[in-house]
């Protein structure tokens, strides 16, 4: 049972966000949103996952808390 509780956290864990507006702790790589284009900085796997996506043509998949909250708002609105 200990098992499986710390398997859901760390599930979890790797869904939330945590990009920061400074560098602080792991957030040493920058990312921009690609909604409001402001600089945020991310741990490495967040850096290289936003890089990769750019790279390859796609759409930056990040988005900073701010937008990320006016975007479900939005969605809200909608239903
Ligand atoms: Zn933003």
């Amino acid at each position: 049972m200990q098992q499986l509780r710390e398997d859901k956290d760390a599930d979890r864990h790797e869904f939330q966000f945590s990009a920061t507006q400074f560098p602080v702790g792991d957030n040493q790589h920058p990312v921009i949103c690609g909604t409001c284009g402001e600089t945020f900085y991310a741990d490495r796997q967040m850096h290289e996952r936003t890089a990769r996506s750019i790279d390859e043509g796609l759409d930056n998949p990040f988005e900073c808390d701010d937008c990320r909250d006016e975007t479900e708002e939005l969605a809200h609105r909608d239903q």
